[in-house]
């Protein structure tokens, strides 16, 4: 299963499925899929897609968000870039572009259609799987519910899974809002990473 691992990491890394929907934004930029895990890893990380930093720099949550979402993991930036025990799998591997307000697209739907299964399958069932955002607990968790309503829910999932919102700036007066998102998930949000990682 490792080499299948390998080998798909190899074609995703190398896939330019959606370079004319990418050529049509105001970015006009290529397709740079991030595609960040390795065999043997014990934490998923399901997001949405990488944002212009991410695309730039070709290393996932390279930037204010991934600073948050590092702090609700307890995690260092060696441990959550360390591909042999996380994996980094959005809804889609390629920055999308920005709409006409400046907000990121949609992850395009054909990445999940075309990798998800393959790459899921590969991967095997992680010990404990994080998903960020409402484009991942739509997929991953089957819900219509919205974001807050997943989250509060999240005690349901444990202790495989988790639901978050996503960590990014837009969403800080959210946590204002849901003093409970870090006073009672966050310790057991961080204390299940350990368990996982150690
Ligand atoms: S978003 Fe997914 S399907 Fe589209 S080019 Fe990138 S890796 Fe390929």
């Amino acid at each position: 299963m490792s080499e299948r691992l390998t080998t798909l990491k190899e074609e995703i890394t190398a896939c330019r499925l959606c370079a004319e929907r990418f050529a049509a934004t105001a970015t006009r930029h290529s397709p740079r899929p991030v595609a960040w895990f390795r065999p043997g890893a014990r934490l998923l990380i399901a997001g949405q897609a990488p944002g212009m930093r991410v695309h730039k720099s070709g290393r996932p949550f390279d930037d204010p968000s991934g600073d948050r979402l590092r702090d609700w993991l307890g995690l260092s930036e060696a441990e959550f870039w360390d591909q042999s025990r996380v994996a980094i799998v959005p809804m889609a591997f390629c920055f999308p572009g920005y709409d006409a307000k400046g907000s990121d697209l949609p992850p395009p739907p054909v990445c999940r259609a075309t990798w998800h299964d393959p790459l899921f399958a590969a991967l095997g069932p992680l010990p404990l799987r994080i998903y960020v955002g409402g484009h991942a607990h739509r997929y991953h968790l089957g819900t219509r519910a919205g974001v807050t309503e997943t989250v509060a829910a999240w005690r349901d999932h444990l202790p495989h899974a988790l639901p978050l919102p996503h960590p990014s700036w837009r969403n800080t007066g959210w946590l204002k809002r849901n003093p409970w998102f870090e006073a009672e998930l966050l310790p057991v949000l961080r204390a299940r990473v350990r368990e996982v990682l150690t």
